[in-house]
C-alpha cells in the first residue's frame, strides 16, 4: 500500500484563516468552549483571521435559537467573528455545485438503501457497522441519497500538526464509501464542511479529537474538488466525570451564566496552558495567546 503524506506547500503563502464551526444543536457547553478558544488562540497567535460559521444543515437536530445563544455566549467571553457569521443553510447552491463536479468525475452514485438494509449487507460481508459497503446494490427505485465513492483508492491519508501524533486511515478499508447528500435531501457534514472551508479560505482547522477520523474523508474530497488542504490540529476533548465526551448528547450543562474569567481560565487549564488566573479578559487573552504560541507554534 502506498502511503501519502500530505504537507501542503502552498499554505505558507496563504494568509492564516481559522474558524469555529458549531452546529446549533444546543447552547455552548464547556467542551465546545475549549474548541472555540483553541481555534481563537491559534488564529490570534498567528495574527490571522478567525471566523464563526454556523453549521445548520440538519434541521431535525438543530434547536431554534441555539445559534444566537452560542454567538451571545462567545461574545460574552470575548470571541467574535472577524467577518460576518456565515450559515450553511444559506449555501446549498455551493454544495450542489460540488456534488455536480464530483458526479462528473464518476465518483458519486445514488443509494436507496435504508439503514436496516445497509446493516444487513454489512453483516453479510462481515464489515464493521461504521464501514459503508462499497457500491451497495440499489435495491429499488426510491428517491436516493448520494454517496461519494473512491475507486482504486489504495492510499491512506496521513496528517498532523505540531502534536507529533500522526493519524493514518485507509479510507477503503476503514470507512468505505460515504454519504454526501442524504436521501431526505439534506446535505451531509462531510461535503458541506469541505466546500465551506475551501470557499472561506480556511488555512488552519483547530477542532476536537472526536472529528479526527473525519479528516481523511475531507482531505479525499478536497483533492477531488481541487481544493487546498488546510492544516489540522485536533485537540483533546473535555470529558465529564464518567470519562464521556462533554456534548449536547451527554447533556453537558450550558455555560450561559458562569463568570467569563472563571470559564476562560478553566478552558486554558484544559488546553494545557497552565493556570493563568488572569484578572481581566484582556490579561487573559494576552497571556493565553503567548502560552498557546509556546506550546503549539514552535
Ligand atoms: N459542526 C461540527 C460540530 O459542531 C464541527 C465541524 C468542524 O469543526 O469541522 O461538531
Amino acid at each position: 500500500m502506498c502511503l501519502l503524506a500530505f504537507f501542503p506547500m502552498s499554505l505558507s503563502q496563504r494568509a492564516y484563516c481559522g474558524r469555529f464551526a458549531p452546529s446549533p444543536t444546543g447552547p455552548l457547553h464547556f467542551g465546545s468552549l475549549v474548541c472555540a478558544l483553541a481555534s481563537f488562540l491559534d488564529a490570534r497567535a498567528h495574527n490571522g483571521t478567525w471566523l464563526i460559521r454556523i453549521e445548520d444543515i440538519d434541521p431535525p437536530r438543530d434547536v431554534p435559537g441555539a445559534d444566537q445563544a452560542i454567538l451571545k455566549t462567545l461574545a460574552r467571553l470575548g470571541m467574535t467573528s472577524d467577518i460576518p457569521v456565515v450559515r450553511q443553510s444559506q449555501r446549498y447552491a455551493l454544495y450542489e455545485e460540488a456534488l455536480r463536479r464530483l458526479s462528473q468525475q464518476g465518483l458519486v452514485y445514488g443509494c436507496a438503501c435504508s439503514r436496516k438494509e445497509i446493516a444487513a449487507v454489512q453483516t453479510e460481508l462481515g464489515l464493521p457497522s461504521h464501514v459503508y459497503p462499497r457500491h451497495l446494490p440499489q435495491r429499488n427505485a426510491r428517491q436516493t441519497g448520494s454517496v461519494a465513492s473512491h475507486p482504486n483508492l489504495q492510499r491512506s491519508c496521513r496528517f498532523h500538526r505540531s502534536s507529533l501524533r500522526l493519524f493514518s486511515e485507509n479510507l477503503e478499508r476503514d470507512v468505505g464509501d460515504f454519504v454526501i447528500k442524504r436521501a431526505d435531501g439534506l446535505w451531509a457534514y462531510q461535503l458541506a464542511v469541505v466546500v465551506d472551508d475551501a470557499e472561506q479560505g480556511i488555512t488552519d482547522v483547530v477542532r476536537g479529537e472526536d472529528l479526527l477520523d473525519n479528516t481523511p474523508r475531507q482531505i479525499f474530497l478536497q483533492r477531488k474538488l481541487g481544493y487546498p488542504t488546510p492544516q489540522y490540529l485536533h485537540i483533546a476533548l473535555a470529558l465529564d466525570g464518567h470519562g464521556q465526551k462533554l456534548s449536547k448528547q451527554t447533556h453537558a450543562p450550558a455555560i450561559d451564566n458562569e463568570d467569563p474569567l472563571e470559564l476562560l481560565n478553566a478552558a486554558a487549564i484544559h488546553l494545557g496552558l497552565g493556570s493563568l488566573n488572569a484578572k481581566t479578559p484582556q490579561a487573559f487573552y494576552a497571556a493565553a495567546q503567548e502560552y498557546w504560541a509556546e506550546k503549539y507554534l514552535y
